[in-house]
C-alpha cells in the first residue's frame, strides 16, 4: 500500500536526519521534497502546497531548529498533518435508524457489489445486526447475479425482482421487505456508468430522495487518482452523501485519493477495500493511515484482524490437544486458513513496523503457504493425526503426491515438532519457564 509514497516521504524526511546541524535550509528541502512526494502521489498540487505551508508554520511556531531532536520533531509534525488531511479522527456509520438503510453510489467497476456483501458481512459478524442486500442494478442481469453470488457466500439475504427496470420501485419494495422480515439493516446496491452521466445521476438521486437513506456512501477505486476526487465531486453536488469508500487499496495505488478527498469534498472515508476477499474490509482510521504511510506499519489494526478471526470455541478446543499431545496437521491447516483470512500476506507484513520497508522487494503472496498446505493434503489422515508414523517411504509418497522434494517434506516435519513442542511448553505452566531459558 502506498510504497512509492512512503519510499519518497522516508527520503525526504531523512535528509534532516542526515543533517549535523539543522538550518532553514534543510527545512525548505525537506518540505519541497515532502510535496514533491505528495504531488507524485498524485495529490492535487494546491492541496500538496498547503500542506507542507500548514507544517512549515508549525515547524517554525514550534521552534523546531532550537529543539532536541529536530528530525523526530518534523516526522511528527508531518504525520499529524497527514492525519488531519485525511480526515483527524475515524468516522463511523449511522446504524440507529430500524432498518437502518444504506444506499451505495459509485461508477461501474469501483467495487459497489463487492463492497455492499463486504459490509453486510462484516454487520453480520457483529451479531446484532441482520442485514438484507437489495439488487437495483436493472441493466445488467449479471450484476443481479452477482450480488446473489455475494450473498450466497455471507450466508446473507438478497432481495432482487428481476423483471422490475424501475430502481425505485426495487429499492422501495427491499425496504418494505426488510421491515416485514426482521432486517434491522438494508443495504442497496445501485447501477452505475463507467463515467458520471446525467441519467445515472438523476437515477440514484431519485432512490435517494425515494428511501431517504440513513447513510449514502461513496465508493471508489483508489486506483484511480485524481479522477476519483473529481468523480466523487460530481456525486456530492447531487447527493450529499456521508461517507466515501476507497477499495482496491491493496493494488498499487499511489495513495492520492486517499490523501485528497476529504479535503475536496469534506466527507470523510469510512471504510476501505483491500482486496477481493469478503474480509477484506477495514475501518479507515486518518492516524493509522498516516503511521502506514510513513512506514511506522499498524499493530493496532493487526491485532485487531486476528481477533476478528479468533474464535474462542476452537482456541479451548486446541488448547486441550495440545495438552494432550494431540496437535495434529489438520489443526495446523486450520491455523493456517485463519492466518490467510486476516488478508493478503504482504498487506499483514505492512503493518508491522519497519518490516515493510525491510520486505517490500520480497516477493510475499498469498501462496506462502502453497507448498506446506499442499504437502499436508498429501498425507493420510492417519499420518495427520500422528506424524511420528511418517516414514523415509512415506515421506517420498507424500513429496511425490505435493509436488515438493523430501527436503521440504522434512523441513516441514521438523518445524511441525519444534512447534509443538513449543505449545506445549507454553501450555504446562511453561511459559515462566521458557521466559527463564530465554534469560528474562
Ligand atoms: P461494481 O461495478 O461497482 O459493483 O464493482 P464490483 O464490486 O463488481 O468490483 C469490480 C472489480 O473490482 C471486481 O473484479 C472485484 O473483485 C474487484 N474489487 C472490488 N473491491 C476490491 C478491492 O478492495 N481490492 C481488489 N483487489 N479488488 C477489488
Amino acid at each position: 500500500m502506498f510504497d512509492n509514497l512512503s519510499d519518497k516521504l522516508d527520503k525526504a524526511l531523512h535528509i534532516l536526519k542526515g543533517h549535523g546541524q539543522i538550518t532553514e535550509i534543510n527545512v525548505a528541502e525537506t518540505l519541497k521534497e515532502v510535496r514533491r512526494a505528495l504531488v507524485d502521489a498524485d495529490v492535487n498540487y494546491k492541496i500538496a502546497k498547503d500542506f507542507t505551508a500548514r507544517v512549515k508554520e508549525k515547524a517554525i511556531g514550534e521552534n523546531v531548529l532550537k529543539s532536541l531532536k529536530p528530525g523526530q520533531l518534523m516526522v511528527k509534525l508531518v504525520k499529524d498533518e497527514l492525519t488531519e488531511l485525511m480526515g483527524g479522527d475515524a468516522a463511523g456509520i449511522n446504524l440507529s435508524d430500524s432498518p437502518s438503510i444504506i444506499l451505495m453510489s459509485g461508477l461501474q467497476g469501483s467495487g459497489k457489489t463487492t463492497f455492499s456483501g463486504k459490509l453486510a458481512n462484516y454487520l453480520k459478524n457483529k451479531k446484532t445486526k441482520k442485514p438484507l442486500l437489495v439488487a437495483c442494478d436493472v441493466y445488467r442481469p449479471a450484476a443481479i447475479d452477482q450480488l446473489h453470488v455475494v450473498g450466497e457466500q455471507i450466508n446473507v439475504e438478497v432481495f432482487s425482482d428481476r423483471g422490475n427496470n424501475d430502481p425505485v420501485a426495487i429499492a422501495k419494495a427491499g425496504v418494505a421487505h426488510a421491515k416485514a422480515n426482521g432486517n434491522n439493516v438494508v443495504i442497496i446496491d445501485t447501477a452505475g456508468r463507467l463515467a458520471v452521466d446525467e441519467a445515472m445521476m438523476t437515477e440514484i438521486e431519485n432512490i435517494h430522495k425515494a428511501i431517504s437513506p440513513s447513510e449514502t456512501l461513496f465508493v471508489v477505486d483508489s486506483m484511480t487518482g485524481q479522477d476519483a476526487v473529481n468523480t466523487a465531486k460530481a456525486f456530492n453536488d447531487v447527493l450529499n452523501f456521508d461517507g466515501v469508500i476507497l477499495t482496491k487499496l491493496d493494488g498499487d495505488t499511489r495513495g492520492g485519493a486517499a490523501i485528497s478527498i476529504k479535503s475536496v469534498v469534506n466527507k470523510p472515508i469510512k471504510f476501505i477495500g483491500t482486496g477481493e476477499k469478503m474480509e477484506a474490509i477495514d475501518v479507515f482510521y486518518p492516524s493509522r493511515m498516516a503511521d502506514r504511510i510513513l512506514g511506522m506499519g499498524d499493530v493496532v489494526s493487526l491485532v485487531e484482524r486476528a481477533q476478528e478471526q479468533f474464535d474462542e470455541e476452537e482456541a479451548r478446543k486446541l488448547q486441550k490437544k495440545i495438552a494432550k499431545n494431540q496437535f495434529g496437521f489438520d489443526d495446523f491447516l486450520k491455523q493456517i486458513q485463519q492466518i490467510k483470512k486476516m488478508g493478503n500476506m504482504k498487506d499483514l507484513v505492512g503493518m508491522i513496523p519497519g518490516a515493510g520497508k525491510m520486505m517490500k522487494n520480497m516477493d510475499i503472496d498469498d501462496d506462502a503457504f502453497k507448498h506446506i498446505e499442499a504437502i499436508i493434503h498429501s498425507m493420510t489422515p492417519a499420518e495427520r493425526a500422528k506424524p511420528q508414523i511418517i516414514n523415509a517411504s512415506r515421506k517420498k509418497r507424500i513429496g511425490k503426491g505435493s509436488g515438493t522434494s523430501i527436503q521440504q517434506v522434512n523441513q516441514l516435519l521438523k518445524q511441525f515438532d519444534q512447534m509443538s513442542k513449543m505449545m506445549k511448553m507454553m501450555q504446562g505452566g511453561g511459559g515462566k519457564r521458557m521466559m527463564q531459558m530465554m534469560g528474562k
